[in-house]
């Protein structure tokens, strides 16, 4: 397997051509941005972490029979993963509410859900990620109402099958970020899942371990990559 040229850049990821045409090579950046690019940084060996963790998390649901885009990682920074055609809709699982759910609903973070929330968002960095429904996703035909509804299908098992995962490690699952794609007619899970997409506390202090440290300048940004590797990739 051959690596050809950069497709696409990303805010965290490089997308690069192979010489097979149903398959790319995802390359993971240290670089760290929030609050829609207007803060920017860089986190050590983040790549390095959220690539490991993302082969983790992503054989685990494999096993589990959510069909991904994964293929296998390559070396310290890159995964080769299938080709997607991705669907422009972000799908947001929340177990806790926190961040915007918090924000828009005037809570405090912290309080669990009765049940898991799924949100829907048009994926547009110009846009700054709208928060949209059902019936915008019909309307502007950004996907159909068979890909939706399997979409939400798998994001709910997914939410239990990571819950459960982060829960036997002493960390609770508040929410995540998914993305999905097109790939010879079947819907696979994209993207990456790691402590850049999830929020992740630990059990107990209730202590941040993924991307609100940098956010929201807790400090100890890259300690927390490590100990979400620690306990996930042992
Ligand atoms: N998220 C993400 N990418 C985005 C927006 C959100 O990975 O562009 C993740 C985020 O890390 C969190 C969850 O989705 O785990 C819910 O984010 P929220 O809507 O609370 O927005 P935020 O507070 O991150 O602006």
């Amino acid at each position: 397997m051959q690596k050809r040229d950069a497709l696409y850049e990303g805010k965290a990821k490089i997308l690069y051509a192979t010489d097979d045409p149903n398959q790319v090579i995802q390359y993971f950046k240290d670089d760290a941005t929030a609050f829609n690019a207007q803060k920017k940084g860089s986190i050590d060996d983040k790549g390095v972490m959220n690539n490991a963790i993302s082969e983790v998390l992503f054989q685990l649901l494999e096993k589990e029979g959510i069909p991904t885009h994964f293929v296998e990682r390559l070396n310290e920074r890159e995964m080769l993963v299938r080709k997607l055609e991705i669907i422009p809709v972000e799908v947001v699982l929340r177990n806790v509410i926190a961040g915007s759910l918090a924000k828009r609903f005037g809570l405090p973070e912290g309080e669990a859900l009765s049940r898991p929330v799924l949100e829907h968002y048009y994926k547009s960095d110009p846009l700054g990620d709208p928060m949209i429904n059902e019936f915008h996703i019909r309307a502007l035909g950004l996907a159909r109402d068979d890909e939706m509804k399997e979409i939400e299908k798998l994001g709910f098992r997914i939410n239990d099958i990571l819950k459960e995962f982060f829960d036997q490690r002493g960390i609770i699952l508040v929410d995540f970020k998914l993305e999905f794609g097109r790939h010879q007619g079947k819907i696979l899970l994209g993207d990456e899942i790691c402590p850049d997409t999830c929020r992740l506390w630990e059990k107990g202090s209730l202590e941040k371990l993924d991307k609100d440290r940098f956010r929201r300048d807790l400090g100890k940004v890259e300690e927390a990559y490590q100990e979400v590797c620690r306990r996930v990739c042992a």
